[in-house]
């Protein structure tokens, strides 16, 4: 089967599906670590702080990383490459990713390298989805916290190493022992993620359809990929009615999407009218 697309400047391109291999995303785990913003300042209570009294602003110190599937951690440092150099190394990376699972990496990781990219006139990276496990830890379950450090002390696993704020400063001012606590710091926290991703793997909703990825002949599990899926009752809209499948390997709930068809072709069904 082929499919074409009509591109907007009237390039044709056709899309040969029989050739497009099975292969699984490439899903990498990523944190970084800030400089604090510096200024000077009057006081300690309750201040407002003017542009004029910045000394600095906040800049990426390092990064952590991991490849899903290799035990390798990588990270890169402002001491290793320079500013310029650990955000390119950064930007190499993600330009590889299909899949970025972060620890509140929307609202902060990401737009954090998409200014440092702009500032180092880097061009937007490839696409690529991601998975915030923050806004999952945050919607589907009421933890005293949602820091990363209490979650994963919760869940039984290794937790966050802790630190004070001297680290940061300690680093910034080129201090080697520090940079060597930062860089277990950081790689710790990338280790903690993937344990994260993959205990709570079946309650993330929206996660990217596994089964776009990998053009198996049967059906696969949106969230792990298995094929292992049963059928388990069905889905009901407020219209439609669909098989319902669980994931036998994550436990994520799944639904068809070929509607089952009634003896009455619909005829009998009523909906509401909202007003
Ligand atoms: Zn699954």
């Amino acid at each position: 089967m082929s499919s074409k697309i009509k591109k907007k400047n009237n390039i044709d391109v056709t899309v040969d599906y029989k050739n497009v291999t099975e292969k699984s995303p490439k899903i990498l785990f990523l944190d970084i670590e800030s400089s604090p913003n510096l200024a000077t300042v009057w006081s300690i209570w309750n201040q407002n702080i003017a542009l004029s009294q910045l000394l600095e602003t906040s800049y990426t110190m390092c990064w952590s990383a991991k490849w899903m599937g290799s035990n390798h951690v990588m990270f890169d440092s402002v001491q290793k490459s320079g500013k310029d150099g650990v955000i390119k190394s950064i930007y190499a990376l993600i330009n590889e990713a299909d899949i970025i699972i972060h620890y509140n990496g929307k609202r902060f990781d990401i737009p954090v390298l998409n200014r440092e990219f702009l500032l180092a006139k880097l061009l937007p990276p490839s696409p690529f989805k991601q998975i915030d496990l923050y806004q999952t830890v945050k919607k589907k379950f009421r933890f005293v916290s949602n820091k990363l450090a209490h979650i994963t002390e919760q869940l039984g696993f290794a937790g966050k190493i802790h630190t004070t704020h001297k680290l940061w400063l300690d680093c910034m001012n080129g201090d080697e022992k520090a940079w060597k606590d930062m860089e277990k710091y950081n790689k710790r926290d990338v280790t903690e993620l993937e344990k994260l991703y993959k205990r709570i793997l079946p309650w993330i909703e929206n996660h990217p359809n596994m089964g776009l990825y990998m053009h198996k002949d049967r059906p696969v599990c949106t969230n792990c990929g298995s094929h292992k899926v049963q059928a388990r009752g069905y889905q009901l809209t407020k219209t439609m009615k669909y098989q319902r499948f669980q994931c036998q390997d994550c436990g994520a709930w799944l639904r068809g999407r070929k509607m089952i068809p009634r003896p009455d072709n619909k005829e009998n069904i009523l909906t509401q009218v909202i007003t």
